[in-house]
């Protein structure tokens, strides 16, 4: 063995030498170990981006988020769905490749499903007991949207049972205190998502910054004192948004939110791309194609997203990347330029 030399090339180097047999000085080891180790990089993401290309990720694409408001046997409005129909609804869902995603895992770019899947992000306002009701043993009672999804979820494997729930002060139609942390806890426990809907459901449009604030953050207080949650994000009652849009955002100690959602009327931009605006991200209310519905609901919109596959975003399965046909790289956010695996 030749003789080694200490210097201060750092232990990568003295691990080298040690190991080393052979008759190449430690620095050209150390070269090589850097530039095997680059071009291993290298080959990863080319590897990465052919398999991206291959399952036509496009995560720059337009997502799909549901509003839904109460499941119940006879609606009176068009925002109802019934329990057949909302199981229809997470059906076609399914059969198309969609996957649930909460509103808080899409606007903090957690969007973890598979290859070649498409996420949706199923939305319930006004905390009505149709969407969820315990009984004694806290199993969710049947038709309700929380049982209906878990059951759907069930039967079709990869469907995760992923929702995010919009809370006033009626809390599932909880008036005590107990009560309503056992719902609320429930929901956190099983890995739902709540969200902020004002405590009274008032407009907010036109408001004072004070009156705003203490809608937000009264419920916010009250969300956080029952689970030691600080919601992630708002529905804002009836889509609309304050004389500053920032007072949704952001009010004291109470709230802070990363995205405000409206009640109209497109898929959403991904939040890895520029056309992302976190301060008004739209909704799609769930109906068919009719009345006013034939354009700007659900069952017109998943049938365009389907007929235009290009517009749609499509996961390659790795949470760690942004994966995206080169082209569209002039739209990739910049705080995501990291992530990004062009194709
Ligand atoms: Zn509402």
């Amino acid at each position: 063995m030749r003789l080694r030399i200490l210097s201060g090339l750092g232990l990568l180097a003295a691990a080298a030498s040690l190991t080393g047999c052979d008759s190449q000085p430690s620095t050209v080891k150390m070269a090589d170990t850097k530039v095997d180790a680059a071009a291993k990089l290298k080959a990863a993401k080319v590897a990465k981006a052919q398999f991206a290309a291959k399952v036509k990720a496009n995560e720059l694409g337009q997502i799909p988020v549901l509003m839904f408001h109460r499941i119940i046997d006879k609606p009176s409005t068009t925002d109802d769905r019934t329990p057949q129909q909302f199981r229809a609804d997470l059906e076609r869902l399914a059969r198309e490749g969609y996957v649930p995603i909460t509103a808080t895992e899409m606007v903090t770019g957690k969007i973890d499903i598979p290859a070649g899947k498409h996420p949706v992000v199923l939305t319930f306002d006004d905390s009505s007991p149709s969407q969820l009701t315990l009984n004694e043993v806290g199993v969710p009672a049947p038709n309700t949207a929380v049982a209906i999804l878990k059951d759907v979820a069930a039967k079709n494997p990869g469907f995760r049972p992923k929702a995010t729930f919009y809370v006033t002060r009626d809390m599932f139609g909880k008036t005590v205190r107990e009560e309503q942390a056992e719902t609320l806890g429930w929901l956190k426990e099983n890995g739902f998502d709540i969200g902020n809907h004002t405590r009274d459901h008032i407009n907010l449009r036109g408001r004072s910054h004070k009156e705003v604030e203490e809608q937000i953050g009264s419920i916010a207080k009250q969300i956080n004192s029952l689970t030691g949650i600080n919601p992630t994000t708002i529905a804002l009652p009836y889509g609309n948004a304050p004389t500053q849009r920032e007072w949704a955002m952001h009010g004291g100690k109470e709230y802070n939110h990363q995205g405000a959602f409206l009640a109209g009327y497109t898929p959403a931009a991904s939040p890895f791309s520029k056309a992302f605006d976190p301060v008004a991200i739209p909704r799609i209310k769930v109906m068919e194609k009719k009345g006013d519905c034939k354009q700007f609901c659900s069952e017109a919109w998943l049938d365009w997203l389907k007929s235009n596959p290009d517009m749609r975003y499509t996961s390659d399965g790795d949470v760690t990347t942004v994966a995206y046909p080169k082209f569209k790289t002039p739209y990739l956010r910049k705080t995501f330029v990291k992530w990004g695996l062009p194709y």
